[in-house]
């Protein structure tokens, strides 16, 4: 067999499972495995093995980032599984405005709600600054820790594992001192968290829900952190599409005056404030 023919067979598999993306699923598997390599090379009896355990893996649901174990965010590679929220694409505008706020400003900033560490990794990696990474989860640390390591950016990175409301990890950061605040906290509603797509059920659920309206983390966040930023410093978050206006007047009652920044596609995915 060769390479065109397996990816026939898995997109036929994939195909059949009901999965639209069969075409850049089976391309991603057999790269996987195989490398980048030409159509007509034969595969081995361990590599078949290894693509066909893969798109068993994906016919049943599981997100290709968790049957690789890592995923590409900002030209950076992250390790991702099981109890670790996947980087997304749209988390990479969150970044981006972060890195030209810091390059400008300079100075250390925060990444609250941290996961895989993807945001406060890349920003600190792309800007030289410090930055501190603060994560609850047991399973999400782990790989922060490890991403830290992967990254090369043991020297930039604080890991701090807690709670970001408890008051010893608040009181942990001096007064006035960060640049930025940035967080992509859990925020889908209870709605969506019922009617979530069928790999996004992979992920863990502390990740994804921020209560009934989904925005129970913007409710403190801004309270709790705003004595932490420099006059001049950023306070960003990610949101979901529909939080931007709710996500707003509640930055508002903390005496920002916030902008709406939209994604790609053309949704609202990012709130903002200069302090
Ligand atoms: N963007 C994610 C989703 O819609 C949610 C991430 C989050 O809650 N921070 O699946």
């Amino acid at each position: 067999m060769v390479i065109s023919e397996l990816k026939k067979q898995i997109e036929q598999m994939l195909l059949d499972s009901g999965n639209e993306d069969f075409q850049f699923d089976a391309r991603e598997i057999v790269r996987e495995v195989m490398g980048r390599c030409s159509e007509d090379k034969a595969v081995t009896d361990t590599e078949y093995e290894k693509c066909m355990q893969m798109a068993g893996r994906r016919v049943k649901g599981e997100p290709l980032q968790y049957i690789f174990g890592r995923w590409e965010f900002y030209g950076y590679d992250f390790f991702v599984g099981e109890g670790v929220l996947i980087p997304r694409p749209e988390t990479e505008l969150l970044c981006e405005k972060a890195i030209e706020h810091l390059k400008k400003s300079g100075g250390g900033f925060a990444d609250l709600c941290a996961g895989s560490g993807c945001i406060g990794i890349t920003v600190a990696r792309q800007t030289g600054e410090k930055c501190i990474s603060v994560e609850l989860s047991e399973a999400a640390f782990y790989y922060l820790q490890k991403n830290i390591l992967c990254n090369n950016a043991e020297k930039l990175i604080t890991a701090v594992k807690g709670d970001i409301f408890d008051e010893e990890v608040i009181s942990a950061i001096p007064d006035d001192s960060l640049s930025a605040i940035l967080s992509n906290p859990p925020y889908v509603n209870k709605r969506d968290m019922e009617n979530l797509q069928a790999e996004v059920r992979y992920e863990p659920e502390a990740a994804l829900y921020g209560g009934v309206d989904g925005l129970d983390y913007y409710r403190r966040i801004f309270k709790a952190y705003d004595k932490k930023l420099k006059k001049g410093g950023l306070f960003a978050v990610e949101i979901g599409e529909e939080q931007g206006n709710a996500v707003s007047l509640l930055m508002e009652e903390t005496s920002y005056k916030p902008l709406i920044i939209k994604d790609y596609s053309g949704l609202d995915r990012i709130v903002m404030a200069i302090k």
